[in-house]
């Protein structure tokens, strides 16, 4: 037993000093999250981290969920998400408040691990791998004067840096432009580096499949996000009609939302993120799902170091899809935005060494928080 006594929101946000954008236009100023911390009766401390606006996260957390688990057994985790899902189902079955539910259930997730003393993957089927290849994900869109330039730029840096994989973003609003941007990016990294695109869903059918085409020409692994995510008949249209691997469902939530992606297999790989979708125990049930109907799973990160620690252990315990002698193990995303909060949160950091990222071993999520970083950058 690890009785829940206390649930603390931590709504954190720092300023970017090069801000930059993507295809949907806003600038990042910012970045931020909304921390979960739940104490137990017997003193252990788990932690979870929500996607998206945070001050909504805290906002159901406090007035929806966290009264309905005070006092139960964090053991009882999935008991714990049937019920807080069914309490706001009728008007939040995704979106906010399912990154609400996924920062408990990660937090839960971390009480269980240090109450066994093992890491989480451990509790959740076992390592297939110790260590996960990182892909960079960058390559935004900072100085329109020199969009090619500096993707160039920054491709090289990441590849001196060791890594082996990088996603970068498309949709400037001329197929051209993106075209000659990734070709740029491909010559300058060369072809042993593998490389994804990133369109964050700015694009109609036929200009997804027109763009495609040309992207197939240069070697690119997956193209993220070519249309809109509600558009599920278009997603099949645009995955049917490539070679290349379609991604997406980084703004889908639950085992009911992917479902409805996987059976019709809209897209070749699905991008659960365990800060939004349901947390450990929803991804796994989604990608249960995935595997079942031939899609691959590769799950969204985007968040703090606990966001990604709990992305790591996802990855430890997911089978290679499919096995084989020499199989191609899920990539971790490891965006390279600024970030104090992936940087400086866990007092050791989660690095990467040669395109590598090791699995934590240490209890629970396997970090430890820094608490200074949440107090410097606490919103009042
Ligand atoms: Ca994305």
């Amino acid at each position: 037993m690890s009785p829940i006594k206390k649930v603390t929101c931590h709504v954190v946000s720092a300023p970017v000093e090069r801000p930059f954008t993507s295809s949907r236009g806003w600038l990042y100023k910012t970045r931020g999250s909304c921390i979960v911390e739940i104490e137990t009766t017997d003193g252990i401390v788990g932690w979870g981290e929500c996607y998206g606006p945070s001050a909504v996260a805290k906002a159901y957390i406090e007035t929806q969920f966290a009264p309905r688990i005070i006092g139960r057994d964090a053991f009882d985790v999935e008991v714990i998400w049937e019920d807080l899902y069914n309490r706001i189902k009728d008007y939040g079955g995704r979106g906010m408040a399912t990154s609400a539910l996924s920062g408990i259930d990660i937090a839960l997730w971390d009480i269980m691990g240090k109450s066994c003393g093992k890491p989480i993957h451990k509790l959740i089927g076992g390592a297939y791998r110790t260590e996960v290849t990182a892909y960079a994900t960058g390559l935004y869109f900072i100085d329109m004067d020199r969009l090619i330039e500096e993707a160039v730029e920054e491709a090289n840096e990441f590849v001196d840096n060791g890594f082996v994989a990088i996603k970068m973003k498309i949709g400037l609003g001329s197929p051209k432009l993106d075209i000659d941007r990734v070709a740029a990016v491909r010559k300058a990294i060369g072809d042993d580096v593998r490389l994804m695109v990133d369109a964050n869903h700015c694009f109609t059918v036929p200009q997804a499949i027109r763009i495609g085409r040309e992207l197939e020409k240069l070697n690119v692994e997956w193209f993220e996000e070519p249309i809109s995510p509600e558009d599920i008949d278009g997603y099949v249209e645009v995955t049917r009609s490539l070679d290349m691997a379609v991604a997406g469902g980084e703004n889908e939530f639950t085992r009911w939302g992917f479902r409805d992606l996987v059976v019709r297999k809209a897209m070749d790989i699905i991008q659960p993120d365990v800060c939004a979708a349901g947390g450990i125990s929803e991804c796994r049930k989604i990608a249960t799902l995935a595997s079942a109907h031939g899609v691959e799973c590769i799950p969204h990160a985007w968040g703090s170091a606990i966001g990604l620690a709990a992305t790591l252990h996802f990855l430890a315990a997911l089978p290679d899809q499919p096995p084989s002698f020499k199989p191609m193990p899920p990539l971790l995303e490891l965006e390279q935005c600024e970030n104090p909060f992936r940087d400086l949160l866990s007092v050791e950091p989660i690095l990467q060494k040669a395109g590598k990222v090791q699995i934590p071993t240490g209890a629970g999520l396997g970090i430890d928080i820094n608490r200074s970083v949440l107090d410097r950058y606490r919103v009042a």
